[in-house]
């Protein structure tokens, strides 16, 4: 749903077309032409359901249309797909697999998300000190398909979105799963030990 949302924020609410930020006008500057010209009162909009900008493209129709004294129809293709988000929403299955979208996905909920030299998108969770991966999340947007890791470990998931894999890696307890947990930690909080320490050293050592 968050990335529902979001999702929205870039589409334009008549023709359904992805546009940037710069590229986009908030729809209720529009709203009695559009009314005039579809009868579609953007009152009756939820902000759930509907984008709440309009793309330049159709911002330009729309006011040559109004020079034109609404002589002719107004020359959009409507883009009537907007539903309430669920499995088949049309919205987040054509766009949620762009690498961009996962990116900025995965970042708005900050995770460490970079895009690797295949085209992936790998989203981690690290400890405070930053020097051991937690969780790691990869994501190919090609095949759609998800992997994740706690650990290091391979994690069996029957996820199939990329906003669901997010809250999956949120809500992952970091043993679950894991037999040989307890010697991973040891290590991991032995070095993050020896790795404070050292670090307490030289700085100790400098004054
Ligand atoms: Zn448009
Ligand atoms: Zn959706």
């Amino acid at each position: 749903m968050e990335m529902h949302k979001g999702l929205l924020k870039f589409m334009c609410r008549l023709c359904g077309g992805k546009a940037s930020e710069r590229n986009l006008t908030e729809k209720y500057k529009f709203k009695k032409d559009v009314f005039k010209a579809f009868s579609i009162d953007f009152a009756n909009d939820s902000s759930d359901i509907h984008p709440p900008s309009m793309c330049d493209c159709c911002r330009l129709k729309i006011s040559r249309w109004n020079k034109l004294k609404a002589r002719k129809p107004l020359n959009i293709a409507l883009w009537s797909n907007f539903v309430a988000h669920g499995d088949s929403c049309m919205v987040c299955q054509e766009q949620q697999w762009s690498g961009d979208t996962i990116i900025k996905f995965c970042r708005s909920r900050e995770l460490h998300t970079w895009s690797n030299r295949h085209g992936r998108v790998v989203a981690i969770t690290t400890d405070d000190d930053g020097r051991c991966i937690l969780k790691r999340l990869e994501i190919c947007p090609d095949d759609k398909s998800i992997s994740i890791e706690v650990l290091g470990h391979p994690v069996d998931h029957s996820i199939s979105t990329v906003e669901g894999a997010v809250s999956y890696i949120f809500s992952l307890n970091i043993c679950i799963g894991i037999p040989d947990f307890p010697s991973i930690a040891e290590e991991n909080i032995r070095d993050g030990i020896k790795n404070r320490e050292t670090a307490l050293g030289t700085a100790a050592g400098s004054k």
